[in-house]
């Protein structure tokens, strides 16, 4: 069975005094380091190293929003695996829609690959973001961009196992919109996202990766969105700013059998 993870992208918010607060209060909600759900927050950057400090001890996981694929060099103002790994990130977002759609950055599927390879040789797990923009959805390309994107993705990482990889299905139209897809839409996308995965990394792999859904998840819609089959937790934006809605929604993805894992 796959355990629930539940990560949350803070983006280039707060400040270091605000993001000490919201992990102190998020310690106090979710005081149980042996939940049933992998709990991530995914600050930025400059803030992983003071993170690591704060919530050391607490079960809460970091993670990182970008990395570059080189190891080292002349490459003004990037940052590496290594150094990532170094201020305490496990994990790593890699093909968020912000960054592949927004003006300045522009990143594409050949540059996601090369990240990912270069995150799993560097033992972070990538969180790889993958979901069609509404026109797509709306031309009823949303599996195909998902075949596309995850190929493009995954070249050259045949061979990585599911402990080594996360997948976020994002559709870019809700992002921040406060338009969820609905758990049908979600459950059909991550069943799709999971049978092109079986081809391309194997069965073995494909049924254990968690897939994760991100888009206008809240407290009140997430429970039913991580209750289908294929949902395996939230990668969360807006509503992981608040420490009670974002522990709210933790407790969403607790199985139901262990509701004290989180209070
Ligand atoms: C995200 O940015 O990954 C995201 C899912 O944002 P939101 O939850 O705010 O829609």
């Amino acid at each position: 069975m796959r355990r629930k993870l539940v990560a949350g992208n803070w983006k280039m918010n707060l400040n270091l005094v605000s993001a000490r607060a919201l992990v102190t209060a998020l310690r106090e909600r979710l005081n149980n380091p042996s939940s049933a759900v992998d709990v991530v927050i995914c600050p930025p950057t400059l803030y992983l190293f003071p993170m690591a400090k704060s919530l050391d001890g607490s079960g809460i996981q970091l993670g990182a929003q970008n990395v570059f694929e080189e190891p080292d060099g002349a490459y003004t103002g990037e940052i590496s695996v290594a150094m990532l790994a170094d201020a305490g990130a496990r994990f790593v977002i890699l093909g968020h829609s912000e960054r592949r759609h927004t003006i300045g950055h522009h990143e594409d599927d050949r540059m996601i690959s090369r990240k990912l390879r270069a995150a799993r040789a560097g033992k972070l797990i990538p969180i790889l973001c993958i979901g069609e923009t509404l026109s797509e959805r709306k031309a009823g390309q949303t599996l195909e961009v998902l075949t596309f994107q995850l190929g493009a993705a995954l070249i050259g990482s045949e061979s990585i196992t599911a402990a080594e990889l996360v997948i976020a299905y994002e559709p870019v139209w809700a992002i921040g919109t406060g338009q969820n897809a609905t758990p049908a839409q979600a459950q059909d996308a991550h069943a799709h996202i999971r049978r092109e995965l079986r081809r391309i990394v194997g069965s073995a792999a494909a049924d254990n990766v968690r897939i994760l859904y991100g888009g206008s998840v809240k407290p009140d819609n997430a429970a039913e969105i991580f209750a289908q089959p294929d949902v395996d937790g939230g990668l969360i934006g807006g509503a992981s700013l608040s420490a009670d809605s974002f522990a709210a929604i933790v407790r969403a993805a607790v199985p139901s059998a262990e509701p004290a894992a989180a209070r």
